[in-house]
């Protein structure tokens, strides 16, 4: 079958003789598919699964390395950066933000400085340019966007009571030259904040989108380039955010940074199937399983997204803040019994993740009453999966 390249120009076809390669587009990647078509910039275009894009928009280091191999293999992080992209397309692709695409630097990168200085939070609201600005239409803090969100929460009360979600999005770290500002871009941008090397360039776009406890909301508000972030740098980005946000009328009760669960019932089923029937070695799994079982249910709880759900995955409703409560205070007790080589896991190395979740869930329910004492918000339930990070991750999809 004839295979052709879908980019913009590229008149490649398949022929044995030349040593041209086609790649499917990687559709199992949603992140990453964004941004092949970012680069392809192709309007109004939608590949298939037959769509191919040739090697020749690709860079060397896009290739997974095989040293021994003949078959060249794209990396699952690569991303297309070679075009010949038509003027009047150009300049308008380019006044976009430059989150995604183009151009190779190097990989390897070099680390910022691990000190971070002590900064004026409000400095980095000075500069607006990094506010996210492009066609994932987010709001820009001073911009006509900020205006609009302003005047909706004036409007709508359920908008005034938002979960700030903060996670980091791998880019790929290249700088390019912007015509249309004449400069480079990809660089680590913090809006001011000078706490990392700007001539680094950055590898993740750390995303601040909000997420109302009532009804369907969201919307992304800020974001920031920076290669590797370390505690002190975040709580700075997360408090000027909350400012920023506070100023215009919204208030953020919660902050989620990265949350996973691994371990769901259906592993403890697995383990406990292995178990019995006499798999030799999973014997002496009970605890791992039981385990399992107590953490699976905290995590349905607090993942709660369907307002008619039932058992662990209801909603917090007023009156079952009792009961949730106890299934909270158990779980920490059960936590509490759990050892790490004799050390009890609160006082162990391991201690992150019991800690972390029994956090969780205190202030998931502090949350939720606080929520429900609000007159103007008027909560009936408190679907916990406000609070997730898959808003995110679902956005880029
Ligand atoms: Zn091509």
């Amino acid at each position: 079958m004839a295979m052709y390249c879908s980019a913009y120009g590229c008149t490649n076809e398949h022929d044995k003789g030349k040593n041209i390669r086609f790649h499917g587009f990687p559709f199992n990647r949603p992140p990453i598919i964004a941004l092949w078509l970012a680069a392809i910039r192709r309007v109004e275009w939608k590949p298939s699964k037959y769509s191919k894009l040739c090697s020749a928009h690709f860079v060397e280091s896009d290739y997974q390395n095989r040293p021994n191999s003949l078959l060249k293999i794209l990396r699952d992080d690569a991303v297309p950066s070679i075009f010949n992209i038509p003027e009047h397309l150009q300049k308008k692709s380019f006044s976009r933000k430059n989150l995604k695409r183009l151009a190779e630097d190097d990989r390897s990168g070099s680390s910022m400085s691990s000190e971070s200085k002590v900064v004026d939070s409000r400095r980095c609201a000075e500069k607006q340019s990094n506010y996210v600005d492009t066609e994932v239409s987010p709001v820009k803090f001073d911009s006509p966007e900020k205006h609009i969100l302003q005047q909706e929460c004036r409007k709508y009360v359920h908008i005034k009571y938002c979960a700030l979600i903060v996670d980091a999005i791998s880019i790929r770290k290249q700088i390019i030259w912007d015509d249309s500002q004449g400069k480079f871009q990809g660089y680590c941008d913090l809006g001011g904040i000078p706490t990392v090397n700007s001539e680094d360039a950055a590898s993740e776009a750390l995303m601040f989108p909000i997420v109302a406890y009532k009804n369907n909301f969201k919307c992304p508000t800020a974001y920031f380039l920076t290669n590797k972030t370390n505690a002190t740098l975040q709580a700075q980005l997360i408090d000027c955010c909350i400012r920023k946000l506070f100023e215009i009328g919204i208030t953020v009760h919660s902050i989620t940074c990265d949350g996973t669960a691994v371990l769901s019932s259906g592993v403890a089923i697995a383990l406990d199937y292995l178990r019995v029937s006499g798999s030799a070695d999973f014997q002496g799994s009970d605890a791992t399983i039981e385990f399992i079982r107590k953490l699976d249910r905290i995590f349905d709880i607090l993942n709660a997204r369907n307002p008619f759900g039932k058992g662990f995955k209801a909603p917090i409703k007023p009156n079952s803040i009792e009961y949730f409560k106890e299934v909270f205070k158990e779980t920490t007790e059960y936590l509490k019994t759990l050892t790490v080589d004799n050390v009890p896991v609160f006082h162990s190395l391991r201690k992150t993740f019991a800690l972390g979740l029994s956090v969780a869930m205190d202030s998931m329910l502090h949350l939720a009453c606080y929520l429900f004492q609000l007159e103007d918000l008027n909560l009936r339930y408190f679907l916990s999966y406000k609070c997730s990070q898959d808003h995110l991750e679902l956005f880029f999809s």
